[in-house]
């Protein structure tokens, strides 16, 4: 059984990370800490808040004595660290938030581990584990033509975001080089699914849709990621928190590289098959594009790229794979369906957050 800190559990991944893992292992105690920034939504956590091994903070990984705090009264031994700022748009527009949270903020949850776990004789636990959530873009871009990142290619972060998350892996390797804090770090690529703020791609495109609203496109829109479906991502840290594999870093992806403009006509498609199917989501969604005899993808629109907007990113899996067996269990098309069907039976839980 485990004693979980799950740092911003009210965020997109943190969520769907905290129902996995009390569908998976119910008996165990979970507290969640997030800040509630505009990207941290409460009422996501809603179906858990009577359960009595399941508690929510609102407060900062800024908090040093805070994070402390929790790790000795909730006799916590384990930490999973999803609390980040997370949109690369946010991180050109402002970026000091990134490094105070992503680097600064990492860096004392990291202090409040060594004190609790290693330093102190009465609070101290041998098989503490520190899990660190990063992503794929601390390895840069890659051309059309070149193989998937591997845990052992170069850093070389392009944007203020990835620069950040690539400086809180950094700390959190030397935490466990120089201080022996029980550490793992996964580097995943794009998740999607439910629960995911309306500013990323996807419910983004969604919504506007059900909205009538333009689908602005950066670019040429042929921009390539690989993605995975986040229930696939907290399946992944299940494996590691469950395997010995302390001090390892592992590449986490979906074998699923899209480019913008081939996701954005698929949700089209999507979308304008589910109101032929089915008139009464006319009738819940009036605003919607077809609802209104227009097709979804009228309402692309290409506007100026991002500034440095990385060309590719695509991950080199088999690692995961031959070491710790892990095969994701969506594929995009499945993934996407049931992504789908989330946002249009959840209006009540995006409308809120819309800001235009
Ligand atoms: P998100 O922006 O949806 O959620 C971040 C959460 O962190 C929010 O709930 C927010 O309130 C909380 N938070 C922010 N500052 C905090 C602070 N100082 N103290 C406590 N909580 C704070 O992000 P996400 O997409 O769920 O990403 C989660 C993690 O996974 C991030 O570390 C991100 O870098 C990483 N990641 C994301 C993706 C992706 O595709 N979204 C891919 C790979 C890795």
């Amino acid at each position: 059984m485990k004693r979980l800190l799950v740092t911003g559990g009210a965020g997109f991944i943190g969520a769907n990370f905290v129902y996995y893992w009390m569908r998976n292992y119910p008996e165990d105690h979970m507290v969640v800490l997030d800040a509630l920034t505009y990207a941290g939504n409460e009422p996501s956590l809603d179906a858990l808040k009577d359960k009595p091994n399941f508690k929510f903070v609102e407060g900062s990984i800024a908090d040093q004595a805070l994070v402390e705090k929790l790790l000795v009264e909730e006799d916590l031994d384990t930490i999973v660290n999803f609390a980040a700022e997370s949109h690369v748009d946010r991180s050109i527009s402002g970026p000091d938030i990134f490094l105070e949270t992503n680097v600064i903020g990492t860096h004392n949850i990291l202090k409040a581990a060594r004190r609790v776990w290693i330093e102190n004789e009465d609070t101290a636990k041998p098989n503490h584990r520190f899990h660190h959530v990063s992503t794929d873009e601390v390895y840069g871009e890659l051309d059309d033509d070149s193989p998937g990142f591997t845990e052992e290619h170069v850093y070389a972060p392009n944007s203020p975001y990835s620069a950040s998350k690539a400086s809180s892996d950094h700390i959190v390797r030397a935490y466990h080089h120089t201080f022996g804090l029980n550490v793992s770090t996964t580097n995943c690529s794009n998740n999607y699914g439910p629960y995911q703020y309306p500013e990323k791609l996807i419910p983004l495109f969604l919504t506007n849709i059900l909205r009538n609203k333009n689908l602005p496109v950066y670019g040429t829109g042929k921009n390539v990621r690989d993605w995975l479906y986040v229930d696939d991502h907290a399946k992944g840290i299940d494996l590691i928190l469950a395997s010995d594999k302390v001090g390892d870093i592992y590449n986490i992806g979906g074998n699923n590289e899209w480019n913008n403009m081939d996701i954005i006509h698929l949700l089209c498609e999507s979308m304008d098959k589910r109101f032929a199917e089915n008139p009464e989501l006319a009738k819940q969604y009036p605003e919607a594009a077809p609802a209104n005899g227009k097709k979804s993808a009228d309402l692309i629109t290409f506007v100026e790229d991002r500034a440095g907007h990385d060309w590719r990113y695509a991950i080199d899996a088999s690692k995961f794979k031959k070491e710790l067996g892990y095969e994701p269990d969506e594929t995009f098309e499945t993934g996407i369906q049931k992504t789908i069907d989330w946002y249009l039976d959840n209006e009540e839980w995006w409308r809120p957050l819309l800001v235009n």
